[in-house]
Parts: structure tokens; C-alpha cells; sequence
């Protein structure tokens, strides 16, 4: 069909699945193995090791299995909970929403914290919440850090420290699916017990592999924790996991690719990955604020290093600019989800990622919303993104002079 085809590569800029490197993408092209074989451990082993180091822990045990980052939630909590058990959870966003509703679904009894959307967990009022609860009734403490929603990154440390101060022994669950391995995320040092993340975000993978990091703190609740799984059964993945097994037919392809991806991290250094997130996503605010527009991100300690919600004016619609930034320039954007559906159009900028191509993608956004009547000017994000990328580069450059 003359005109069906789109030249050129598509610019994929939701929050996940995010661009998957070519490097990747090779490492996953391999024939078929016997995943029982006295050789595949060789493989397996060292991923578990390897993704300890993005999850910034010593202590803490990981599994990778088949799923998404929706898997992962119900595996943390059906692992190390009982129908009833009484949770803790702000809700700030779609995913934060998704939590608790999961949650409910399995029979936990969820106390829920509206906050603003924009804004995000409030330790504080998880402080107060937790001296209340004198008898250590709830179980669990469940925040989202980053809020792909709403561009809304929550202080996990802070909330440790309220757990703290209030003296309450309820685990902390932690879901960073677009945080981890972009966001800097401390496992041990904020003594989280169950963190979730999934392969299609800063890990650069397609979807398809949830990964649980528990704390000996979660490994101990196990045996107590009565909700029903199976194929999600944590000790079941253990025990065939310290010999380099699965208990069922793992996804090869995806676990090459992550040993291609955590070696690509490694290449990078952490830091260094971290680093580049917040100056891609430094450069996008800096397009935001000269286009004359708002993050749904309430104040800067929300910003999140990995999405941007970008509120459109009264009178536009997000949804419009999505629909013409991929029919006209190839460009998929992330949408407004519920409370903000139609109401902000959302800049992913995680995984593997440089300027030039986020410079496409503010370069695409800022077309789109010219062309449905957004009065930005033209070339005004695309400039103060490149001002402030040349002056991060700047700095850089002269911190290396210096070493
Ligand atoms: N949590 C967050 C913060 C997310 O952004 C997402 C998906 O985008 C999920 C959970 C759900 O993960 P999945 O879609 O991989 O099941």
C-alpha cells in the first residue's frame, strides 16, 4: 500500500518500554539452550550478583522471573503477607493506585493516604500514622518511588527515617520500576525489605522479567505469610535459583539480554548512569520552563530524573499533542493516565538515551503542540535544552580537566 510505509526510526519516548541498545538486541539473538544443562548456571549466577550492584545491596537476596513489574508487585506482597494483614500506602498516581488495588484484590487490608497528584509520599504523615498504630498492626508500608504518572519522585530514606522514629517494625516495600537503575536507589542504606522493579525501563530490556531484591528481614516473613501463590512462589525460585536453576522454563532470551545490559551498567558505572539521568531530565525541565508550561510535579523536590508530565494549557488537550506527535513525526509520547488523562502529555527520558535523541523528542513535542495551537514559541525548548546541556557538558569537561 503506496504511503504505509514510516521512514525512519521511530522516536520512543514513553516511560517505558524504553529503547532497547542494538548491543542488547544481539546479545538476545541465540539459539535455544537446555536450561538444565551442568553449563547454564555459568549464565545465571552471575546475573543475580550483578543485579545486586544496581540494587545497591549486600544483604539483600534477588529473583528475576518471568513477568512484569505488575508480577513483581503481587509476588513481594503474596510472599511475605496473610489475608487481612493491615498495609499502609499513599497514593499519589496511576501506579500507586494500581498497588493498593492489587493489594486489595488479595485479600490486605489497605489504610490509603491521598496525597496531591504531583506531590508524593509524605513522611510525616506516615510518621503519625505509625506512633498511632500502638499495637504494630500494620504490616507493611508500600510507596511507589517514582510516581510514572505523574513525573513525581517520593524520598525513600526520608520514609525510613519516619519508620524509625516511630519505632515501627512494618517491612518497607518499594516499587522502582522507573527508578531503578536510573534513579539512584539504596537498598540497603534505606533499608528497604522488598523492592520491585521490571526489565523494560532504565534496565533497557524488552518487558518480560520482574525482579525482587528481599531483605533477611522479608526472607524471615516467608514462612508465615499465607497468602495463596504458586507459580509466583518466592522459595520455590530460591531453592532452584542457588543452584543457577528456575523451577520452570526461564525466558533465555531476556536473561541474555540482561547480562548484556548489566555489563552495558557496569561499562557505564552507576554513578555515571545516574548522573546522565538527571542531566537529560534537567535539560527537559529547562524546555518546559521556556515553553511557558508546568510539571504536573508539584515543586522541585517532586522532579522526577526519568519522566516529565508536562501539564498542557487549559483549553488544550494531551491527548491531542500524543496523537499528532506520532501520526505526523513518528514520536510516541506517554499519555495522561486517569485523574490526568487528557490533561498532560509525558517526556520519558530513561534508559539508553543521550541529548541528541532527547533533543528529537522536545524538538517533536514542542512541533505537535505548535501545530494543535499551543502557543509555544518555536525553538525555545529545543534552545534552553541545548543551553543547559552545553553548560552541564561545560562543568564536566572542566571537573575531568581537573583530575
Ligand atoms: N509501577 C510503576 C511505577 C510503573 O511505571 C509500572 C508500569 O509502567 C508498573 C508498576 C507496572 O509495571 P508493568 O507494566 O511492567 O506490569
Amino acid at each position: 500500500m503506496a504511503g504505509a510505509r514510516r521512514p525512519g526510526r521511530n522516536f520512543l519516548f514513553v516511560p517505558g518500554p524504553t529503547n532497547v541498545p542494538d548491543r542488547i538486541l544481539r546479545a538476545m539473538h541465540i539459539p535455544m539452550e537446555d536450561h538444565r544443562s551442568p553449563d547454564f548456571p555459568k549464565l545465571t549466577i552471575p546475573l543475580f550478583e550483578e543485579m545486586k550492584k544496581v540494587f545497591q545491596t549486600k544483604e539483600g537476596q534477588v529473583v528475576i522471573f518471568p513477568s512484569s513489574g505488575t508480577g513483581a508487585w503481587e509476588s513481594a506482597l503474596t510472599n511475605t503477607r496473610a489475608p487481612g494483614d493491615k498495609l499502609l500506602a499513599p497514593r499519589f498516581g496511576q501506579f500507586s493506585h494500581l498497588w493498593i488495588d492489587l493489594a486489595r484484590r488479595h485479600g490486605l487490608d489497605v489504610i490509603v493516604q491521598e496525597e496531591e497528584w504531583g506531590t508524593g509520599a509524605d513522611p510525616d504523615r506516615i510518621e503519625e500514622e505509625l506512633r498511632a498504630d500502638k499495637n504494630h498492626e500494620i504490616k507493611g508500608i508500600l510507596v511507589v518511588h517514582n510516581e510514572t504518572a505523574t513525573g513525581v519522585t517520593s524520598d525513600i530514606a526520608a520514609v525510613r527515617r519516619a519508620m524509625d522514629a516511630a519505632g515501627h517494625p512494618a517491612l518497607l516495600y518499594v516499587d522502582g520500576v522507573s527508578s531503578i537503575g536510573s534513579i539512584d536507589f539504596r537498598f540497603d542504606e534505606w533499608g528497604v525489605d522488598l523492592a520491585i522493579t521490571g526489565s523494560q525501563k532504565g534496565m533497557m530490556l524488552p518487558a518480560g522479567l520482574g525482579i525482587v531484591c528481599a531483605s533477611p528481614k522479608a526472607l524471615a516473613q516467608m514462612d508465615d505469610a499465607t497468602c495463596t501463590r504458586a507459580y509466583f512462589n518466592l522459595a520455590d525460585q530460591f531453592n532452584a535459583n542457588a543452584g543457577g536453576y528456575f523451577p520452570y522454563t526461564p525466558a533465555l532470551p531476556l536473561l541474555y539480554g540482561l547480562r548484556e545490559s548489566l555489563a552495558m551498567m557496569s561499562e557505564e558505572g552507576l554513578e555515571n548512569v545516574f548522573a546522565r539521568h538527571r542531566t537529560l531530565a534537567s535539560g527537559t525541565r529547562a524546555a518546559v520552563d521556556a515553553w511557558g508550561l508546568l510539571l504536573c510535579a508539584k515543586a522541585p523536590k517532586w522532579h522526577s530524573d526519568t519522566v516529565s508530565a508536562i501539564m498542557v494549557p487549559d483549553g488544550f488537550s494531551g491527548a491531542d499533542v500524543i496523537e499528532r506527535a506520532y501520526r505526523r513525526y513518528n514520536l510516541a509520547l506517554g499519555a495522561g493516565l486517569s485523574e490526568v488523562a487528557g490533561k498532560l502529555f509525558r517526556i520519558g527520558h530513561l534508559g539508553d538515551l543521550n541529548e541528541l535523541m532527547l533533543l528529537g523528542a522536545i524538538s517533536g513535542a514542542e512541533m505537535s503542540m505548535r501545530d494543535v495551537g499551543i502557543p509555544v514559541e518555536p525553538g525555545s525548548g529545543v534552545a534552553a535544552a541545548q543551553e543547559y546541556f552545553r553548560n552541564a557538558n561545560g562543568a564536566a569537561e572542566q571537573r575531568l580537566a581537573a583530575e
